[in-house]
């Protein structure tokens, strides 16, 4: 099996810009490169931050690998997010993301959620095709705030059924 992008579970962009074309990329990767850094929550909701994901189905931390895809490990695989968006949902929400609480909502082949992200579903991919998004659609949503309204009005519902309020 060939390498592909997986994707935030909490904003839905890829958690790796593959620079595969010179120029265009190598300059939206110096701009976005909070995009390439991950969290990783486990079964148990143990929490791994800043890891990098290795383009076939895992995080890395060191010497640490941490599988995000079910194809891949079926049993003990985990999900994953970019640091920002693990962040924003504590600093706005004041939810720390937990597997329990998503894994019904899990889709069955991506690190990616049943649900509606409001972004382009065509820039899913077998690598992520950010190009199709807007220019705020790929911006950190701790620094961007149509990034930040678009994650928190798809999120705010959910977190209040996890945590019933
Ligand atoms: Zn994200």
């Amino acid at each position: 099996m060939g390498a592909w992008d997986e994707y935030c579970i909490v904003c839905g962009c890829g958690l790796i810009v593959t620079p595969n074309e010179e120029g265009v990329e190598s300059k939206i990767i110096k701009s976005q490169t909070w995009l390439n850094k991950v969290t990783v929550i486990d079964q148990a909701n143990a929490v791994y931050h800043s890891g990098t994901y290795n383009s076939y189905g895992s995080v890395i931390f060191g010497k640490q690998k941490k599988v995000i895809n079910q194809i891949v490990d079926e049993k003990n695989f985990a999900i994953a997010c970019h640091d920002d968006c693990y962040d924003l949902l504590q600093n706005e929400l004041k939810y720390t993301i937990k597997m329990s609480d998503v894994k019904k909502k899990l889709s069955s082949s991506l690190n990616l959620l049943k649900i509606s992200y409001s972004l382009n579903k065509k820039s899913y991919d077998q690598f992520w095709n950010w190009k199709l998004l807007s220019d705020s659609d790929i911006q950190s949503p701790l620094k961007n705030l149509h990034n930040k309204k678009r994650i928190l009005k798809i999120w705010k519902p959910m977190v209040k059924k996890f945590l019933k309020i």
